[in-house]
């Protein structure tokens, strides 16, 4: 692949506990400023690729079988989580993780490991993260387990940005959360990957929230990956909708 695309995912095949197959044929791409998306039914693999991606597999008794990923032309394989971090592949894991009895500010500074800790520094960053987020710099000073779902979801998405991610990868944001407040949030990324150029790869059941604002995306079936394509095609197709998608 060419310095354009930031990483390659060929043919991954992946267990758990050496027994129980989650992936079997999973490959796409992600060109360096794309926004991607992962799409599939409930246990199609999703998860289980995103994990892989960031070499989170190990931590939970899963392998790689077969295939490999490579993350700016380094296999991840031999990379630890953090190591990956630091190189700029930040995860925002299932389940909107923030600290609860911590302020808002107070995640999205907790959120700049392998950086300089330099105030400005900081202060500039955060700034970035309130333009994004304007709901956040209305709560920055209220505890994150006050705050709402997507609140919380973009406080999560703003942890992952102190990093400074050159890859930013999301689990499922949307869940359990209010449909105007999904919205919000894929706006807010889109509004990233426009405007910052950062590369985007979301994993998302809802499809038609995730067509609606990815560039492509690829499905998933039964942990073997069965079509990508431009999403304004993608959205176009009756089998799509009905078969994959489980949608009218
Ligand atoms: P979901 O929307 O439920 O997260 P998904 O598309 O992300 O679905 P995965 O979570 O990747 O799917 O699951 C793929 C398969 O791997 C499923 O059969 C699931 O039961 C299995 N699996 C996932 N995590 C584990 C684990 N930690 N141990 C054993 N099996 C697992």
């Amino acid at each position: 692949p060419g310095n354009d695309v930031i990483l390659v995912v060929d043919n991954v095949h992946a267990t758990y506990n050496h027994a129980i197959t989650a992936l079997h044929g999973v490959s796409f791409e992600l060109r360096r400023g794309e926004f991607l998306a992962l799409l599939g039914a409930n246990g199609a693999g999703k998860s289980t690729t995103l994990k892989a991606v960031s070499n989170l597999l190990p931590a939970e008794r899963g392998q790689i079988n077969a295939g490999a990923i490579g993350f700016e032309g380094g296999d991840v394989s031999h990379r630890r989580p953090g190591d990956l971090v630091r190189a700029g592949l930040v995860q925002v894991l299932e389940g909107r993780h923030c600290f609860k009895s911590l302020t808002v500010e107070e995640n999205l500074v907790s959120g700049g490991i392998g950086r300089s800790g330099r105030r400005a520094e900081i202060n500039q960053d955060l700034q970035r993260i309130y333009d994004f987020f304007p709901r956040l710099a209305e709560k920055r000073r209220t505890l994150a387990g006050l705050t709402s779902g997507g609140e919380q979801q973009m406080t999560a998405i703003g942890r992952a940005l102190m990093s400074r991610p050159r890859l930013l990868v999301l689990d499922e944001p949307s869940m359990g959360l209010a449909p105007l407040v999904v919205q919000d949030i894929f706006l807010a990324l889109k509004k990233l990957n426009r405007e910052t150029g950062l590369s985007i790869l979301v994993a998302e059941q809802n499809s038609a929230v995730a067509l609606k604002y990815a560039d492509h995306a690829t499905v998933l079936e039964n942990g073997v990956s069965v079509l990508t394509g431009a999403a304004a095609d993608l959205r176009q197709r009756e089998d799509m909708r009905a078969f994959y998608l489980g949608q009218q």
